[in-house]
């Protein structure tokens, strides 16, 4: 008989995991790998100022190679439950529907993994050749510091090391199988400081108004490309989200103004590489005549790709098989946390349709949950060779 992954993923939704709360969905998920012969590893994370949040690092078998299902039970919180068609953690299925706060995002991707690693557990009496790992966080909605790159670091503590890693976040567009996802931009945030002098409107020549200096250094930072992509990627994008001033003062030239931006960037840059570019091309446009300064934001989220070969050749020819859609390699959207196991082996991203995520009645059609399941079935199969 083959795991039902509709069951599994009926059962994580009716945990109410809404981060840092563990809400039952880890050690649901304890007692299906205990059972089914993996070792797990539950632990917990801490860092003064945030919630602890708990983690889960499970394996079967001992050998290489190492493929790696990474996830997060923790989900967004539902938001009024009254406007939801059927309630948030109910798993509630109508018209071949199921409905719940994670269903794509992504407690239903996890419960297609574990299917899929369960069927071929028993095809095979067990693990013969190699090992499968999950590696399961709750903190990656949130601020993402207690989860996957504690998870990651622990499990480097510990002699554990990865080959490949499959990430059941929802990949695809409007249709399971449109979109792998082989890399992200990376997100960095900062503030542009110009500094004036404080004065009368009547009496500019005593006064410096810092606002012409920031319009001219906001107008010179757009208007030059930070780059023109890459192989992989779009350019790079930078985007002013606030100006502010701040003064209430009609007859006042204020003494300091602020903006505030977003830059999405590409495999060009680093996160190092980016903040000097900035800061040159700002210092190039004051001519040493405005007074400015940086305020970086701390980022976690670098740029990560992962290049095409025979790992991503072996996930798009499973998901064009089981689909019939010969999926594109793609680089957009948000970050997640696949910027941070790419530092430890090749990552790529494919789970769920993406279309209801974190939305009122967020939901999965079951053809989608079975068709996953199919298709990891498939990538553990060929990448044991079974
Ligand atoms: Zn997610």
């Amino acid at each position: 008989m083959s795991a039902d992954p509709v069951a599994i993923a009926r059962d994580l939704l009716r945990c109410p995991s809404v981060t840092p709360a563990e809400g039952g969905a880890l050690t649901f998920v304890e007692g299906i790998l205990k059972t089914a012969g993996f070792t797990v590893h539950r632990m917990t994370f801490r860092e003064p100022g945030t919630d602890d949040v708990e983690n889960l690092y499970a394996r079967i078998g001992a050998a290489k190679p190492n493929l790696v299902f990474a996830g997060h039970t923790d989900v967004v919180p539902p938001g009024d439950e009254k406007t939801w068609k059927h309630p948030p953690f109910s798993g509630e299925v109508t018209n071949g529907e199921l409905y719940g706060r994670g269903a794509v995002d992504m407690k239903g991707g996890i419960a297609c993994a574990i299917a899929a690693v369960l069927d071929h557990l028993n095809h095979h009496g067990g693990k013969r050749k190699g090992s499968i790992s999950f590696l399961i966080t709750g903190d990656e909605e949130g601020i993402a510091v207690n989860g996957t790159p504690k998870l990651l670091k622990w499990a480097a503590e510990h002699g554990e090391s990865f080959d490949h890693c499959i990430l059941g976040e929802p990949s695809n567009q409007n249709e399971l199988g449109d979109t792998i996802k082989i890399g992200r931009r990376g997100s960095l945030n900062g503030h542009l400081i110009v500094t004036g002098k404080q004065g009368h409107v009547a009496y500019p020549q005593r006064a410096d108004n810092p606002i012409r200096g920031l319009t001219a250094l906001i107008a010179a930072l757009q208007s030059e490309p930070l780059d023109q992509g890459s192989a992989q990627f779009a350019p790079s994008h930078l985007e002013f989200t606030t100006v502010d001033v701040g003064n209430k003062t009609v007859n006042l030239i204020p003494g300091e103004a602020r903006a505030r931006f977003n830059i999405r960037f590409n495999d060009k840059h680093t996160l190092d590489s980016l903040k000097k570019l900035i800061e040159q091309r700002a210092a190039k446009a004051s001519g040493g005549k405005i007074k400015f300064a940086f305020r970086w934001e701390p980022s976690n989220a670098g740029v990560f790709v992962t290049k095409s070969g025979p790992f991503t050749e072996l996930v798009a020819n499973a998901v064009a098989e089981v689909t019939g859609r010969k999926p594109e390699l793609s680089t957009t959207g948000g970050t997640s946390d696949a910027r941070f196991i790419t530092h430890y082996c090749p990552v790529v991203e494919f789970g769920l349709v993406g279309q209801t995520m974190h939305a009122v009645d967020e939901r999965v059609p079951i053809a989608d949950l079975r068709a996953l399941t199919a298709i990891y079935s498939k990538i553990i199969d060929r990448y044991f060779g079974s």
